[in-house]
C-alpha cells in the first residue's frame, strides 16, 4: 500500500479515561496492518502489528529507518510474552515484578514468532510493557504484540507530543492518538539479559542505580555515547546511527564548573553572532541568567539539579530551535548521574562528536 497517500487522522484521547470506541478503532487498524502512533510514558511510539511482516516493514519506510535497526515489541503484560518467547528466563519475572509496566526494555533470546524484520535478523528480541493507560488499552484492543520505535523520522529528536509526530509523519501513517505530552520525555533503558551478565545497551528512563538494587552490578555497554561499537558485532544496532539530532548542528560544552562552561558558551555565541550565524543556547535554570539573549535564542531546558525536568523537555527544546530557524546550538552539558546520564547521552549523540571540554 502507498503510505504517502494517507490523510493522517489525529484523535485526542483523555489518558485518565481513554474513549473506548476510539481505542477499539485504533486497535482494529493496528491488527489489520496499519501504522498507529500513540503516547507512552517515555516518548510517542509508532506501532505496527509485530506478527505482520508487511505492517512492520511499513514502519521502516515511514521513518526512513535503517533495516538492521531492530524494534521494541510492546505487550500488555509479562504473561502475554509466554505465547511468543519459547523460554522466558527467570530474570524476566524478577525484573518485570519491579519495573513493568515501565521504561525498561529487555533483550531476550528467541522471538522467532515475530516478523523477522522486527529483530533485524538478530537471534534476540527487545520487549517491554509500557506504563501508559492509552498504550496499554491500545495493545489490548489490538490483541497482538505491537512493534513500536519512537514515532519520529529516523535521526530526529524523539516526539514527546502528537504535534511532533505530525510534524515528522503526517501523510505517512494512518492515525495518531493524542494523549498529551509524554511524561518522562526520554526513551526506555535497553537492558540485554540474553547473556550471563545484564548489560545496559542504551541508558534511559530506568536508571542504573535502580537496576543495580535488584541485580547487583550492571555494566553499561561502552558504545552508548556514540563511539565505536565494541566487540565483533553491534550489540544494539541502533546505537551506531546518528540520533536525537535537530536540523541545526549542536556543539556540546562540558566541564565541572557550570559557570565556566556558561562563560565559554557565551564567548562562542558572541563570536558566531558576529559572523552572522543564527545561534541558539540550551541552558538550565541555574545558569540561564548568565545570558543576555542579544542576537541569539536562549532555551531553558529544566533544572540542572533535577535532571527529570531536563529529560521531560529535552526533545521539545531541540525541536524548538528548528522552529526558530537556528543554525548552531550551543548546549551546556549536565552531570552524568541518574537521568542526567540519559540527557548527557542524548546530547552527545545529537552533537555527533562536537564536544568542547572546558
Ligand atoms: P527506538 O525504539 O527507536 O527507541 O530504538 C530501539 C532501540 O532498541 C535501538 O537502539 C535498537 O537497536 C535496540 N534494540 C531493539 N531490539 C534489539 C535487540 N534484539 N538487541 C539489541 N538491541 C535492540
Ligand atoms: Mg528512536
Amino acid at each position: 500500500m502507498e503510505r504517502s497517500a494517507y490523510k493522517t487522522r489525529h484523535l485526542v484521547v483523555d489518558p485518565g479515561q481513554p474513549d473506548a470506541a476510539i481505542i477499539q478503532e485504533a486497535g482494529a487498524l493496528l491488527r489489520e496492518g496499519e501504522l498507529v502512533a500513540f503516547p507512552t510514558e517515555t516518548v510517542y511510539g509508532l506501532g505496527a502489528n509485530a506478527l505482520n511482516a508487511q505492517a512492520v516493514a511499513g514502519i521502516f519506510v515511514a521513518k526512513g529507518r535503517p533495516a538492521d535497526n531492530p524494534l521494541i515489541v510492546h505487550v500488555d503484560s509479562p504473561r502475554s510474552l509466554e505465547r511468543y518467547i519459547d523460554q522466558v528466563p527467570p530474570i524476566l519475572a524478577q525484573l518485570a515484578a519491579r519495573f513493568w509496566p515501565g521504561p525498561l526494555t529487555l533483550v531476550l533470546r528467541g522471538g522467532h514468532a515475530f516478523a523477522p524484520v522486527v529483530t533485524g535478523g538478530l537471534d534476540t528480541v527487545a520487549v517491554r510493557v509500557p506504563d501508559h493507560p492509552v498504550a496499554l488499552a491500545l495493545i489490548r484492543a489490538a490483541g497482538v504484540p505491537v512493534a513500536a520505535p519512537s514515532a519520529n523520522v529516523s535521526g530526529r529528536p524523539s516526539p514527546t507530543t502528537a504535534a511532533h509526530v505530525l510534524d515528522d509523519l503526517s501523510g505517512k501513517i494512518a492515525l495518531v492518538l493524542d494523549g498529551g505530552p509524554a511524561g518522562l520525555g526520554v526513551e526506555s533503558t535497553v537492558l540485554d539479559v540474553s547473556g550471563n551478565c545484564p548489560v545496559i545497551l542504551r541508558p534511559g528512563g530506568t536508571i542504573q542505580r535502580d537496576l543495580e538494587a535488584v541485580l547487583g552490578e550492571v555494566k553499561v555497554a561502552p558504545d552508548v555515547d556514540g563511539g565505536a561499537i565494541a566487540g565483533d558485532r553491534p550489540r544494539s544496532p541502533g546505537m551506531k546511527y546518528t540520533h536525537y539530532a535537530p536540523r541545526a548542528s549542536l556543539v556540546l560544552f562540558e566541564g565541572y564548573d557550570p559557570g565556566r562552561v556558561a562563560a565559554g558558551v557565551l564567548d562562542e555565541a558572541r563570536r558566531l553572532v558576529a559572523d552572522g550565524r543564527k545561534v541558539g543556547i540550551l541552558t538550565y535554570r541555574e545558569t540561564a541568567s548568565l545570558y543576555d539573549g542579544q542576537g541569539y535564542s536562549v532555551v531553558v531546558v529544566g533544572k540542572r539539579s533535577d535532571p527529570g525536568t531536563v529529560a521531560a523537555s529535552l526533545y521539545a527544546s531541540l525541536r524548538r530551535f528548528d522552529y526558530l530557524g537556528v543554525e548552531v546550538i550551543l548546549a551546556e552539558g549536565i552531570a552524568s548521574d541518574g537521568l542526567g546520564m540519559v540527557v548527557e547521552n542524548r546530547l552527545r549523540r545529537a552533537a555527533g562528536g562536537h564536544v568542547v571540554t572546558l
